[in-house]
């Protein structure tokens, strides 16, 4: 059998039943020791706010668990787009402990738990990526996330793309700010729900913030008194906007 088609078998066997690490492809699944080592190795010691650089206006207050690069960023792909969805049980403990620490950092959120209830929004991916990957993997993460907060908190799509966006990987900061302005709504459904409500905006990795400041515009707009946001990780730039390396995190 010729090397190429050995990897596309393998990679089927794989999809079908992970059996090998999902960043080395050597054996233990999800992870194999070393590389969950090196994943562990971009998580900080406790969860850390955030602030891109620079700020897109309108930034919310962001939690991260660890550094987007190396290893992490590897993981959360491999998750989303390679069809590694046993990384599940990974990826969420760490967005739970950013979800907490944002709602733990602040008082109007906490109240909220024990009173109103608190929103837990995720960010609205775009029609394009959902047909191609056929679900919402940031969803059952948010959920999991979300059931470890002690109190009344509501994960709920109240955010919706209003227009098409281009893919964020390929633009820069100013790019893509301009890319997300204006290209959220809340849902008109969920208006009473997020109106003097206290919203968590949740995604996956941070980079510019663009995203994040976007869906916050949206959901203060709407009436929300307080908006917060958590991530899995987020991308450590220097003042230019170019991306420091990860250092210690591989
Ligand atoms: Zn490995």
């Amino acid at each position: 059998m010729r090397g190429d088609a050995r990897t596309v078998l393998a990679d089927l066997v794989d999809l079908v039943l992970p059996a090998t690490c999902a960043l080395c492809h050597r054996p233990g699944a999800p992870l194999c020791p070393g590389c969950r080592d090196a994943v562990e190795r971009c998580l900080h010691d406790v969860p850390r706010p955030t602030v891109p650089s620079p700020p897109p206006p309108g930034m919310p207050s962001c939690w991260v668990s660890g550094e987007a690069s190396g290893a992490l960023r590897a993981v959360v792909t491999a998750y989303k787009d390679e069809g590694r969805r046993d990384l599940a049980e990974v990826l969420a403990p760490w967005f739970g402990q950013a979800l907490r620490a944002a709602v733990g950092a602040d008082g109007a959120a906490r109240e909220s738990l024990r009173g109103r209830g608190l929103l837990v929004v995720p960010v609205p991916g775009s029609p394009r990526a959902r047909r191609r990957r056929g679900d919402v993997p940031l969803r059952p993460l948010v959920t999991a996330a979300a059931e470890g907060l002690a109190g009344r908190a509501c994960v709920a799509d109240v955010l919706v793309a209003t227009r098409t966006t281009l893919d964020q990987s390929t633009l820069d900061a100013a790019e893509r700010a301009a890319n997300q302005a204006g290209a959220t709504a809340v849902r008109e459904r969920h208006r009473r729900a997020v109106e003097d409500g206290v919203c968590v905006v949740v995604d996956d990795l941070v980079t510019t913030g663009a995203t994040l400041a976007e869906a916050a515009r949206a959901l203060r707009e709407a009436g929300a008194r307080v908006v917060l946001a958590a991530a899995i990780g987020a991308t450590t730039r220097r003042s230019g906007g170019r991306p420091t390396l990860p250092h210690p995190c591989p």
